[in-house]
């Protein structure tokens, strides 16, 4: 078991990046582990997070107004660098810092991740990397800060401990955190299901405009460059879309895409068990679990969505729900 505490003994700076785009696991696994080490670590130690600026929902974290966004000056030096929730070439401008620091640590719950640090702790059967963490907590330094952290990054990846990746351990850790008094219902309000009026005016656009293919097992939805600039939205006003799609019924596979620069989209996906949702954009340099995962691809967006659906119908036959041409059985 890897004891954090341990390899941070002595450190002076301590480094802690997760991947762009940060999402409710990923702020949430950053915060938890900043103040889990300064209640643990002494005065002395000084932790700094990197991070591309999270969603302003999660400023209600303590720490979040100490997130340094801007690695653009001087290279400091870390004798610890925690990368959490993510390979560490996914990370962005930090990935700097990782690279020159004394000692590399990467902790995920990514199926698709191998490890990339000189200490790797890898748990893919784990719903969020803030279960991980909690796991190698010492208990003595879980504050209601840390705990809230923790919590807000279990919500977000097991969305509201409704997925498969949420176990009896999960909700037994779940009801320690809530102990510590903090508003969880405000909390899931605010992060999760609360939307702006745009978010929500988009969420229907994609909705309406979505398009269902393979016999009605799959359903793709984008959003290009010019759509974006007329509602004056970006990637964190998409959470939730894919997943609404892919709540539609009889839906296997969910795509949704969107714009990321010329010819080129993020593309994120959500499914059933019928379909191995990390297999299929690994063909693309992408990466996450088996229900959900996500990949930049190039081209048109008719070329994304024939070259993704390759993959997904092999999926599909492989299971059952197609026969081998490819048409109901
Ligand atoms: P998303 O569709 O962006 O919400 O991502 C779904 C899951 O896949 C999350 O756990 C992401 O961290 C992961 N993921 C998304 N894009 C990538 C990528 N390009 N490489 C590796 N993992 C990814
Ligand atoms: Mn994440
Ligand atoms: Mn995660």
């Amino acid at each position: 078991m890897l004891d954090i505490l341990k390899e941070c003994e002595g450190a002076g700076h301590i480094g802690i990046s997760g991947h762009i785009r940060p999402d409710g696991d990923c702020v949430g696994a950053c915060l938890s582990l900043w103040k889990y080490l300064k209640n643990a670590l002494p005065e002395s130690a000084e932790i700094t997070v990197y991070l591309d600026k999270p969603p302003k929902t999660f400023e209600l974290l303590n720490g979040y107004d100490e997130i340094v966004t801007d690695c653009s000056g001087a290279l400091p030096a870390h004798d610890v660098y925690f990368v959490l929730d993510s390979v560490p070439d996914r990370i962005g401008d930090p990935k700097k810092y990782f690279d020159a620091a004394v000692k590399k640590i990467n902790i995920d719950h990514h199926i698709s991740n191998e490890g990339g640090g000189d200490i790797n702790h890898m748990r893919p059967e784990i719903g969020s990397v803030c279960e991980v963490l909690y796991d190698l907590y010492d208990k003595r330094y879980v504050d209601e800060d840390v705990a809230k952290a923790v919590y807000i990054g279990m919500i977000h990846d097991t969305g509201v401990f409704q997925y498969s990746n949420t176990t009896p351990d999960t909700l037994r850790k779940a009801s320690e955190l809530i102990a510590y008094g903090f508003d969880f219902s405000r909390i899931i309000e605010e992060t999760f299901y609360q939307k702006s009026y745009i978010q929500s005016q988009i969420m229907g656009r994609c909705l309406m405009e979505s398009v269902r293919f393979m016999h009605g097992h799959c359903i793709v939805s984008v959003i290009d460059k010019k759509t974006m600039d007329f509602y004056g939205v970006g990637s964190e006003d998409f959470e939730g879309i894919v997943n609404q799609l892919r709540n539609i019924k009889g839906t296997d596979c969910a795509i949704f895409m969107y714009s990321v620069g010329v010819l080129e989209y993020k593309v994120s996906i959500r499914t059933t068990d019928n379909v191995d949702a990390a297999k299929v954009v690994s063909h693309f340099g992408g990466g996450g679990h088996a229900k959900a995962a996500g990949c930049n691809m190039k081209g048109t967006y008719h070329d994304c969505v024939n070259n993704i659906s390759v993959y997904i119908e092999e999926e599909l036959i492989e299971h059952g729900v197609l026969d081998k041409n490819g048409e109901k059985p």
